[in-house]
């Protein structure tokens, strides 16, 4: 065991992800000196396979609705003083020039998730901010009021470091192969604050049963779709898959479903199928039902439909009832969900830190001096479409402000 009697740093940050990256950076901004603790043998490692590998880097539309909290407006302390503009004056200050793709999401013009990495990693030799790597942070004890010392682990051997100022950037549960821990969230527990129920959030959808086959045979399959539950709507594809349901939409609903409930899916939500038959009717009513559906849906998805359509039938032919059986399966398709596709799969994780222990102006944890969160350890979690990241940058930088 080594034990660090000189300590030169005014933070040690647990964690080199996004919320730590800034956090240092930050800081030796400031003038400050920071050691930056990553089990993983390279920094920001979900940053590198973030948005398929291009990092959706912050959303240009965030808002405090775009999060799923006890107290989402807790945020707004920090987005207001690390705002979207900051992230992208930052970043292209850096040389990455940012580009809308769809619902204010941005991404680096060059596609490239390791550029945002590479932005960090050289920030950090100019600052003079240490990072060591294959550094896993074993456990904290708190020496006196507002001292800390951490033990961590380094290629076998063990070390010690002492602090003033502890920085729990450790992330959340998704991802293990990726460096996830539940650190932080034992860190919080072991000085008293209390932690939001964690489960696993933008993660697809299970579907089981009697209804497994019907989903899988339409494996591949996307639809512009509504999804919706009591608490939210989202209008974005969905994907059929062996499994259940993925895509957008149902991962954006996936941070508001609980087990056992139904989401209801809108397969049309920019028209009234209802009035599309009225139409047909006037014009004669000649075509099919499945004709029709043949205008919006693939064929495979057409014929599925048989199950629960009349798709051979004439729309002049169709009954009252009838017409009211296809606005229901179109506009009101309620599906049960089995489960999610668990933490391996799950974009970000839901709960965390309950916010009330923490300062909204610092991210200090209130009744432990020294003691901060960042990022998606905090319960605070983004919508997809960049809101995570921005959520990382802006916590790291308030907490660099106060270390
Ligand atoms: C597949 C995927 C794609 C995503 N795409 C996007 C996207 O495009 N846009 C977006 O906004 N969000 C995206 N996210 C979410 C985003 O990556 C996270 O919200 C964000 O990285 C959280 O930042 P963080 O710094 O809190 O945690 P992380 O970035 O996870 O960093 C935490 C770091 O702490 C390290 N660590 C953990 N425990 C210890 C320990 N005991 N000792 C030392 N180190 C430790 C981990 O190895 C990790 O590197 C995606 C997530 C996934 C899984």
């Amino acid at each position: 065991m080594t034990y660090e009697t000189h300590n030169p740093y005014d933070a040690v940050i647990i964690g080199g992800g996004a919320c730590g990256l800034m956090c240092a950076v930050q800081a030796g901004i400031r003038g400050k000196r920071t050691l930056v603790l990553e089990r993983n043998d390279r920094p920001g490692a979900k940053i590198l396979i973030s948005g398929g590998g291009r990092c959706n880097y912050t959303n240009l539309h965030t808002t405090i609705e775009n999060f799923v909290a006890a107290e989402p407006a807790f945020a707004h302390s920090a987005f207001s003083r690390w705002t979207v503009d900051d992230t992208i004056r930052f970043f292209e200050q850096h040389g990455i020039v940012g580009q809308e793709k769809t619902l204010g999401q941005l991404f680096p013009v060059s596609n490239s998730a390791k550029d945002i990495v590479q932005v960090f990693v050289t920030l950090m030799k100019r600052y003079g901010q240490e990072l060591k790597v294959n550094s896993q942070a074993l456990s904290v004890d708190r020496l006196t009021a507002g001292r800390f010392e951490v033990s961590y682990e380094t290629k076998g051997v063990t070390h010690r470091v002492t602090t003033n100022a502890l920085v729990m950037a450790s992330g959340g549960l998704p991802v293990e192969k990726l460096g996830a821990s539940d650190f932080a969230l034992r860190v919080a527990r072991q000085f008293g604050l209390s932690v939001e129920p964690t489960a696993p959030a933008l993660v697809p959808l299970t579907i089981t049963g009697k209804d497994a086959d019907w989903f899988a045979a339409l494996s591949g399959n996307s639809v512009l779709c509504r999804v919706s539950n009591e608490r939210a709507s989202f209008e974005e594809n969905i994907l059929f898959t062996h499994w259940g349901l993925s895509g957008p939409a149902i991962l954006q609903i996936s941070s508001y479903w609980r087990p056992g409930e139904l989401i209801v899916l809108d397969l049309l939500p920019n028209h009234s199928i209802e009035q599309l038959i009225n139409t047909e009717r006037r014009a004669g009513g000649k075509r099919l039902v499945g004709q029709l559906l043949g205008d919006f849906y693939s064929r495979r998805l057409v014929e599925s439909m048989r199950k629960f359509l009349p798709i051979d039938t004439k729309i002049a032919s169709l009954s009252k009832a009838d017409a009211k059986r296809i606005t229901a399966v179109i506009h009101q398709f309620a599906v049960k969900p089995a489960g999610d596709k668990g933490y391996d799969k799950a974009e970000v994780m839901r709960g965390g830190v309950a916010t009330h222990h923490l300062l909204p102006q610092t991210l200090a944890a209130r009744d432990v001096p020294g003691l901060y969160f960042g990022g998606e350890c905090v319960d605070m979690t983004g919508w997809l479409g960049g809101y995570n990241f921005q959520w990382a940058w802006a916590s790291g930088y308030v907490i660099a402000q106060a270390v």
